[in-house]
């Protein structure tokens, strides 16, 4: 396909009310990380393009919750269907903004676009109850209601799937949206506006609004008295501070943030299945996703050969740009996340672990780091208590059960978990000892449409996806009626 073809193809303005409009505080470059070159140039929003995006989706909100749930799921259903139609096209632009590789980028498309499926079927399914109260004086009737506009901030990692992850609920559930993706990757978010505008949603009930300034321009938003939702997905630091900010309007929030995901391997473990999830869970997306294994906690008996053989695996990757075929590693978003690869593996290094294959920025265009297996990473090590979101699979040893647990629940995060065991018990003892708000067992990929996504911990509050999803952008109510035969 035609890169810049399709790059002209691109929406370049914000998407307020239905139309696309200029952004008065000029305008926001969007760069390809495997070359550094430019290749869009799009609106940015000021803080006066933001509360008008809000005033939109204001607009908006009574008739869209009164559109019928069935016509709501339609709307999600045609915008899947077309979603199939340009899997090609959304495939590429990924990995020309972000910079994972083709294959993944379609492979982003497919889960991105379950989202658009999974809650266009929800949207006829909200429920409420109806009952007789204890007492037996009256009837307790609980509906479920949209929550009214809401605020979508999405991380640049996964362009797409970040985006319809929060969308497709809300707007299933009836609410209006303001959508602000990361200014490193906007152009997805503003394809995906342009094909719901194509799939038939009415003007205004979802807005986009692209800005280098997301902290200027979203703090007038969050206070604004009308806004009822905030989701946010990023890092923690950034969503510890947009809760503080929510708080002045106790503002509802769903918060999907950071993780420090253990990806625990006993003694006896299928080694050969432990090492293709080991791939996935570590390798997946460049490294660059939350649900990525940080700390391979690995039983002595088992860690030699574990690190050869994933060693192994490692020298059989290919760097280059997302484009090429047979690449499988893509560049780093930019040069901070390099620097912070190279730190960590240096700190790892100074504390006494051995890189066995990688270890180093690759130089030349882009910004490229190559994927590295270091082993013997010693406690005390920042690889072992930072997000390393990147190519970097650091082991570290165990001996017990019992010290596989305290290693693996030694952070402040707990968003997914990984354990690879052939014993059942075991497996099921696991599940209940680690802190985590998801777990793969003896699997090493496990987000899923159907599944409630998130954390516990520092790792976020709320659930995306599954049946939880939906009740994120719904508030409960509860009415009391006086018993209908006088009692
Ligand atoms: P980030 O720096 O926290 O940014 C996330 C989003 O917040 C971007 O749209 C960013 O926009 C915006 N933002 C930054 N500062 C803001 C502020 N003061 N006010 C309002 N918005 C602000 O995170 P990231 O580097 O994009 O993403 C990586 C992080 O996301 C990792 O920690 C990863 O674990 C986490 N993540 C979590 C999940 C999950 O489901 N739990 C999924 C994916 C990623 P700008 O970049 O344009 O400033």
């Amino acid at each position: 396909m035609d890169e810049k073809a399709l790059l002209d193809r691109v929406p370049d303005g914000l998407f307020i009310g239905g139309e696309w409009t200029s952004g008065s505080a000029g305008t926001l470059s969007v760069y390809d990380p495997a070359t550094g070159d430019l290749i869009k140039t799009i609106a940015d929003a000021s803080p006066e393009d933001g509360a008008r995006a809000l005033d939109a989706a204001v607009a908006a909100a009574d008739d869209w919750a009164a559109t019928p749930p069935r016509a709501r799921g339609e709307i999600l259903r045609r915008a899947f269907d077309l979603l199939q139609e340009r899997r090609d096209e959304f495939a590429l632009l990924m990995t020309l903004e972000m910079g994972k590789p083709l294959a993944e980028a379609s492979g982003e498309v497919t889960y991105g676009g379950e989202f658009l499926r999974w809650f266009s079927e929800e949207a006829v399914r909200i429920a409420g109850r109806y009952g007789t109260n204890p007492e037996g004086t009256g009837r307790m009737i609980v509906s479920q209601h949209p929550v009214g506009p809401c605020f979508l901030i999405t991380p640049w990692n996964f362009p797409l799937a970040m985006a319809t992850r929060k969308i497709a609920p809300a707007l299933a559930a009836g609410c209006t949206v303001v959508v602000k993706p990361a200014a490193l990757t906007p152009l997805t978010t503003l394809y995906f506006a342009r094909l719901l505008e194509d799939a038939g949603l009415p003007a205004g009930v979802l807005n986009v609004i692209t800005t280098s300034t997301s902290g200027k321009v979203s703090g007038p938003i969050i206070a604004d008295p009308r806004l009822r939702k905030l989701s946010f997905t990023g890092s923690t630091e950034v969503g510890r501070s947009l809760l503080k900010q929510a708080s002045e309007n106790v503002l509802r929030t769903s918060m999907e943030l950071g993780g420090n995901a253990p990806f625990v391997v006993f003694e006896d473990a299928d080694l050969d299945k432990a090492v293709d999830g080991a791939m996935l869970a570590k390798f997946r997306n460049i490294g660059e996703a939350c649900t990525a294994a940080n700390r391979f906690i690995v039983h002595e008996d088992v860690a030699d050969e574990f690190a050869r053989r994933v060693t192994e695996r490692v020298n059989g990757m290919r760097v280059g740009r997302g484009t090429e075929e047979g690449v499988t590693i893509g560049p780093l978003i930019d040069s901070d996340a390099v620097d912070k690869a190279a730190a960590l593996v240096a700190d790892a290094v100074a504390r006494g672990a051995s890189v066995l294959t990688g270890g180093s920025r690759v130089e030349g265009q882009g910004t490229f780091y190559q994927p590295t297996v270091v082993t013997d990473v010693q406690a005390g090590s920042d690889i072992l208590r930072q997000e390393i979101f990147g190519p970097v699979l650091s082991i570290v040893r165990f001996s017990t059960e019992d010290d596989a647990v305290r290693m693996a629940n030694d952070t402040e995060f707990g968003l997914v978990s990984y354990v690879f065991t052939k014993d059942l018990a075991r497996g099921q003892r696991m599940i209940e000892r680690l802190q985590t708000g998801m777990m793969g067992l003896n699997v090493g990929v496990l987000s899923n449409a159907a599944a409630p996504f998130g954390g516990v911990k520092q790792s976020g509050l709320g659930r995306e996806g599954g049946l939880e999803g939906i009740h994120e952008y719904l508030s409960t109510k509860y009415t009391l009626t006086p018993d209908p035969f006088g009692a």
